[in-house]
């Protein structure tokens, strides 16, 4: 294949020694891969590629060309008898393409070997150039499906990832007028359907496409504006794989998107999973899905995951690096370098600045920074600290159960579910609460194989656990998967005392609203809330003080009466608290000029957006959506 000449290609080419042998030169984003013919090179040219990256400042990567390669079938075989057994090797993948092997092993470490040597011996013995994923601990099909489909998909790919960095180097010299603004198009002023565009002379780039399902009527963001043109669109960012930020991409792609979607690879993997639970809801609900199946795969077929802290290059003027937020999996704070060091701006997403049981807290430190979006969800609310929701967690759950009830936990797929469980787990083991069974139904299971396939993206001591199989909490027996409508009534019916983790978290459809109807009637019984109950969700309305739900079914309605005790317990929160925001933007580093507040009721912006002024002498704004904010 012989592509057309390109000059930043030409170059690193130019570059390399002679013995190079280079056939092939694309780009894969923004990373530059070539292909060579000679073997020697192929495993042997760290020293060569050090000096020419230092030179060009771009990631390189060397592979053998597609004529060098060990066949498949002998590769195959070679490479099963390089790794050691303890590795467990599950799946091969060989992208002939892309001269690449994909190597699914439950023990990645043993793959790799000491100081890498057994890739090494992989690579020097195949050519074929290996990469490293885990299985994760939990079976799931639709971890299978995303895999595979990446992997049918992989010309289009290459084709598709080469045009990427063929736009993104297409050379960039910032003019005397250049500038930078964002436009507001959901989440301003209110919190759900996340959306912004962030708009240079060059570069729109869209920051989040989320859906607020609390709400009928203002369930989209206002995509009509012309800077969410889909032809002017140039990538779009993900912070994050809740609802609110990611639930309608795929509808990007269903009116003809082809551009690049940016986030961290479990946030591919969740809001996948999430976007296809929409579409099963829909249809039980008896509406129409926004989107299909085949929108959701032409969408992760332009993903581009991203490590944390990896700087790269995503339009001419536009530089992104992803951060933890420790909001839930994979959740990031995106720095954006605009127009070659002209503007800084960093997009909080949602994040949690103390850190939970299970992440990181939010990164504070980066190179520069002028402007910051951040969410302000909680900014009016102090919530307790994460040690003191658990022991009201736990009494709470010890009580009902005690008195012969069963406790509902209406959860996000994501986030609080597996905290709780968590928290659960620990404490029957611990036997601060009785030994009863806990039953997860919804996403949650699915969310949970995820959750075991990345354990690099938890804080320290869970990734431990993860690995160590004895302890992975997400495989403890005390955790019952339900899935089929009988098993639902079975255990409202016939179960005892226990406690059922349910989707959706704020009662919008999904099983949490079947069991919220068939546990009601009962005082016994107890409701928790753990996450943030939209405006105008049955959640909210029941928080309120409603006593009463209002089941329509066509033309009939039914009433229920809500008898089982409530209770909302905060801290749980992968959102800050005002105190935490004032303090994550105080330890913002260097300290920025101006602080946007996004994502919280239009109260709770206005004051905590008027808090971070008189605190910190910053200029502060909440703007409403559909305002346009020039940063500079
Ligand atoms: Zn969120």
């Amino acid at each position: 294949m012989a592509n057309e000449s390109f000059p930043i290609l030409e170059r690193v080419t130019q570059l390399l020694p002679k013995n190079a042998e280079i056939a092939d030169s694309v780009f894969e984003g923004a990373n530059i891969v070539l292909y060579s013919k000679n073997k020697e090179f192929v495993t042997n040219h760290t020293h060569a590629i050090r000096s020419v990256v230092t030179q060009v400042k771009k990631r390189i990567e060397i592979r053998a060309d597609q004529s060098i390669l060990v066949p498949v079938a002998q590769a195959d075989t070679l490479i099963r008898n390089i790794i050691p057994k303890e590795a467990e090797v599950e799946d091969l993948w060989f992208d002939e393409k892309r001269s690449i092997v994909v190597i699914e092993a439950k023990k990645q470490g043993l793959v790799i070997g000491r100081k890498g040597e057994v890739v090494t011996e992989i690579q020097k013995k195949t050519l074929w150039s290996p990469i490293l994923r885990r299985s994760p601990a939990i079976k799931s099909d639709l971890i299978k499906t995303i895999r595979h489909t990446l992997f049918k998909n992989s010309d289009y790919r290459r084709k598709f990832l080469d045009s990427i960095g063929r736009k993104i180097y297409s050379g960039f010299h910032r003019k005397k007028n250049y500038w930078a603004r964002i436009s507001f198009l959901g989440a301003a002023r209110e919190v759900g359907r996340s959306c912004f565009i962030l708009q240079t002379p060059e570069s729109n780039i869209m920051l989040d496409c989320g859906i607020n399902v609390a709400s009928d009527e203002h369930a989209f963001p206002h995509l009509e504006v012309s800077e969410a043109d889909l032809k002017k669109l140039d990538a779009v960012i993900i912070s994050h794989a809740h609802t609110d930020h990611s639930g309608l991409l795929p509808l990007l792609f269903k009116y003809g998107y082809r551009g690049p979607v940016y986030c961290t690879e479990p946030t591919r993997d969740i809001m996948t999973l999430m976007q296809i639970d929409s579409i099963g809801i829909a249809q039980k609900e008896g509406k129409n899905a926004l989107y299909s199946i085949l929108d959701i795969k032409e969408m992760l077929k332009h993903v581009i995951p991203l490590d944390y802290g990896v700087v790269t290059d995503i339009a001419p003027d536009i530089r992104i690096t992803l951060f933890d937020a420790g909001h839930i999996l994979g959740s990031a704070v995106t720095h954006m370098n605009i127009g070659d060091g002209f503007h800084n701006l960093v997009y909080t997403g949602d994040y949690k600045y103390s850190g939970t049981n299970l992440l990181n807290h939010a990164h504070t430190d980066f190179q520069r920074v002028e402007t910051v979006i951040t969410e302000g969800t909680y900014g009016k609310t102090i919530t307790p600290s994460v040690e003191e929701a658990k022991n009201m967690f736990l009494d709470i759950v010890t009580k009902t159960i005690k008195n012969g009830g069963k406790v509902l936990l209406p959860v996000l797929g994501v986030g609080r579910s597996q905290e709780l469980m968590i928290v659960l787990e620990k404490a029957m083991r611990d036997k601060l609460i009785p030994e009863i069974p806990i039953f997860i139904d919804g996403m949650v299971w699915d969310v949970n194989a995820i959750h075991t396939a990345y354990p690099e993206f938890f804080n320290k001591r869970i990734a431990s656990s993860i690995f160590d199989k004895k302890h992975n909490p997400f495989l403890s027996d005390c955790f019952k998967h339900v899935g089929s409508q009988e098993e639902r009534k079975k255990l409202v019916e016939e179960e005892g005392p226990c406690v059922i983790m349910a989707t959706s978290g704020m009662l919008a459809g999904g099983p949490s609203m079947f069991y919220l109807e068939n546990l009601a009637n009962n005082p016994k019984n107890q409701m928790i809330f753990t996450c943030y109950q939209g405006v105008g969700s049955l959640g909210r309305q029941l928080q309120e003080g409603s006593t009463e739900i209002i089941k329509r079914n066509g033309n009939r309605t039914q009433s229920i009466l809500v008898k089982l005790g409530m209770e909302t317990i905060r801290g749980f929160s992968g959102h800050s608290d005002r105190n935490e925001i004032l303090s994550y933007i105080g330890k913002i580093r260097p300290k920025p000029r101006r602080v946007i507040v996004v994502h919280a009721e239009k109260t709770t912006a206005l004051d905590i957006a008027s808090s971070i002024h008189q605190k910190y002498y910053i200029e502060t704004t909440a703007p409403r959506n559909l305002d346009i904010v020039r940063i500079r």
